[in-house]
Parts: C-alpha cells; sequence; structure tokens
C-alpha cells in the first residue's frame, strides 16, 4: 500500500490517517469548549452571538446568522439582529413560517443541506425569496426535544469550497449543542416571565434587584420605578375581565416600549408593574416614568367597539446606599411613594 493510500480528502486540504485522527482529537475538544461556551450563559443575545462567532471561527465562513422564534409564542422564525456579513433590506421580512414545508422537512430529515439539496428532497421554497437572495451556502436546523427551535444560515466558505461530510457531520454537532443551550435559554424566559403581559416575573424581578443592590455598592446606581393602574376596578366591572386583561397587556406594552433591554421590566402584582432603571440619575427615572405616564394617559385604548382611557400613577426610589438595605427595603420606599401619587389625586409621579 503507497503513502496515498493513507491520504484523506478534507474540504481542499489532505491528511494522512494520522493527522486526520489528531484533527478528530482536536476538533472534539474544540466541542467540548463550544459546549462550556454556550452552556455558560442564559442570555438569549449573548448566546447567539457566541454561537455565531464560533460558526464563523469553526466553519471558516464570513457571514452567518440565525434564524429563531421572536416571542415565546411566535409562529415564524426570523433572522435575529446579531446576524454578521449578510446584506440585510431592512424592508424586507427574513422569515419561515413555522407551517412551513421547509420546516416540516428539517422535522423528518434531520440535517443540514444547501438550497440545491433541500430543492432535489422536492421541498418547496415559495415565500422564502428575502432568504434565497441573500445566497446561503448552508441551512442548518436547530433541534431540541424533537423540535425545530432555530436555523443557522451560512454564507460563503472564506475558500469558497464545499462543506464535505465531516464538516458537515461537525457543524450538527454544533447545532445539537447550540439547540440545547437556545432550549435551555428559551425555558428560562418561560419560567422567568408573566405569559400575558409579556413582562418578567415578581421572583425574577427580585433576583435581579438583589444583584443590583450588590453592585451598587460598589458605585454603580439604579432607580426603581413602581407603577399602578388607577381605578383599573372600575375597568373590570364596567367592560369586564376580558376588556381588563386587553388594557394590561397593552399598558405593558407601552411600558416595554419605554425602557431599554438593560432595564428590567416587571409585573409586580395584577395592575401593578416595577421597572428597575439601570441609570443613576433621579432626572433620567423622572423622565422615563413621566413618559410612561403620559403615553398611557393619552392613548386610546380599544377592545372590541369598546374606546377607553386609563392613567396610571407611579413611585420612585433611587438607590440610596443607606436606606436600601435590602430589595424590600427599596420596594416599599417606591410603594410609599406611590401611595403620595394615589393620595394627591393619581395620574402623577411621586419621587421618594
Ligand atoms: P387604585 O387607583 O387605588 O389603584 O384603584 P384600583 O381599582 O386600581 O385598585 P384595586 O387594588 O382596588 O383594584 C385592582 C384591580 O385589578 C382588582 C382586580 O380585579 C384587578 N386585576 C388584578 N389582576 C388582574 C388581571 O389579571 N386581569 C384583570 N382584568 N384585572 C385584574
Ligand atoms: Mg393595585
Ligand atoms: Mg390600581
Amino acid at each position: 500500500m503507497g503513502d496515498d493510500a493513507l491520504l484523506i480528502k478534507s474540504g481542499t486540504q489532505e491528511f494522512s490517517a494520522i493527522e486526520q485522527l489528531e484533527k478528530q482529537v482536536f476538533d472534539l475538544k474544540e466541542l467540548f469548549e463550544i459546549s462550556k461556551s454556550l452552556n455558560s450563559t442564559l442570555d438569549f443575545t449573548i448566546l447567539i452571538d457566541s454561537l455565531l462567532l464560533i460558526c464563523m471561527a469553526q466553519l471558516k465562513v464570513l457571514k452567518v446568522g440565525l434564524l429563531v422564534r421572536k416571542h415565546l409564542d411566535s409562529e415564524e422564525f426570523s433572522l435575529h439582529r446579531n446576524y454578521t456579513g449578510f446584506e440585510i433590506d431592512h424592508t424586507l421580512a427574513y422569515t419561515i413560517p413555522e407551517k412551513h414545508d421547509l420546516i416540516r422537512f428539517f422535522n423528518k430529515q434531520y440535517g443540514c443541506y444547501t438550497i440545491d439539496e433541500i430543492r432535489d428532497n422536492g421541498v418547496s421554497l415559495e415565500g422564502l425569496d428575502p432568504i434565497l437572495e441573500l445566497n446561503p451556502s448552508l441551512l442548518i436546523p436547530l433541534q431540541a426535544q424533537g423540535r425545530i427551535n432555530g436555523i443557522i444560515m451560512m454564507g460563503e466558505r472564506i475558500d469558497e469550497g464545499d462543506f464535505d461530510s465531516y464538516e458537515k457531520k461537525y457543524i450538527l454537532n454544533v447545532a445539537t449543542l447550540a439547540s440545547i443551550a437556545i432550549n435551555n435559554a428559551v425555558l428560562f424566559e418561560m419560567a422567568t416571565t408573566d405569559m400575558m403581559t409579556k413582562l418578567k416575573l415578581k421572583h425574577y424581578l427580585f433576583s435581579v434587584l438583589n444583584e443590583w443592590l450588590d453592585n451598587a455598592k460598589t458605585g454603580e446606581c439604579f432607580s426603581l420605578l413602581m407603577f399602578d393602574i388607577d381605578f383599573f376596578k372600575k375597568v373590570n366591572d364596567t367592560y369586564g375581565h376580558s376588556c381588563g386583561d386587553d388594557v394590561l397587556r397593552n399598558v405593558a406594552q407601552i411600558i416595554i416600549d419605554n425602557t431599554r433591554s438593560s432595564d428590567v421590566a416587571a409585573r409586580y402584582g395584577g395592575e401593578e408593574f416595577v421597572v428597575l432603571i439601570s441609570h443613576p440619575g433621579k432626572s433620567m427615572a423622572l423622565k422615563i416614568a413621566e413618559r410612561i405616564r403620559k403615553t398611557i394617559e393619552t392613548t386610546k385604548f380599544k377592545y372590541k367597539d369598546v374606546i377607553l382611557g386609563v392613567t396610571i400613577s407611579c413611585g420612585i426610589a433611587c438607590y440610596d446606599k443607606d436606606r436600601d438595605v435590602s430589595g424590600e427595603a427599596m420596594i416599599e420606599r417606591a410603594d410609599q411613594a406611590l401611595y403620595q401619587s394615589k393620595q394627591n389625586g393619581r395620574n402623577r409621579i411621586t419621587l421618594s
């Protein structure tokens, strides 16, 4: 047997059998590191960033993106904003409906495929023109618990070669690790989110509040805003509980729209909300509270053929190292300020 028999081709490179084994050991070690990195966070944005970086570094591509559900109950996969390299037209929707033939195909014949391979399998790609125009070299579905939870979209490789079967297997291993990490992040999101308003739950609020209080000892100040809808019982009594629920969802959306991703907006009780603002200044806290109060006051809420308006009262506590010795103490200060707003006529803000 000549030396040539021991040469194994991989992509554009040729390896001897020993080198091939060494490469496999190296790749396994890499997978272990990737697993550690992907499982070190439950933060969705950080997770996606690290997944995309891993894809670029390991598979030598310059363009990569991930299509995921935008919300827990989304019925389509949309290109996450952290994509790299692709030239995106922001007027187009880069989405794949959950019920699309392609997703059915991925579920039935799990694997990674080029667009040509997908077509060769008789799958219609109707309605996916914006994605096809990006000319992806490979689509890699992420599957956890028997369900597709994302699709990695790769651009062409730096060396413009095709992915061989070893590389495709390797990519699928990365995809498996990524889907488990994404599944964990989604489960965490579900366990910490109020499904009706999409705001965070009280227990999560307290865990972040305690963390921020720890950080505040070393100088990172923040503010706590507590809101309560005025005379909300009247809304329920006049228009019914479903209308009340609808108003709650809309008020929550206004709060989400007026806070940044670094802030934490939570449903504290029935019609009570707490927002943690990661900014030290009293003036910034007042500005955000006023923007929320004003937007709610001027919004006409529509429910079936009813049009109604509500107002909201607010109490603010800006971090004070002498008084905010615990999460409960800081909440209590904001609650007292909120009580003052109610006493003084509602639809107003009081600073503790
Ligand atoms: P105030 O201005 O003093 O806050 O008056 P209020 O009527 O808002 O206060 P109260 O605490 O008496 O009533 C709150 C109401 O919120 C009572 C409850 O029925 C309603 N509520 C709490 N959770 C929900 C919910 O999930 N859906 C609906 N529709 N109503 C809710
Ligand atoms: Mg209340
Ligand atoms: Mg109320």
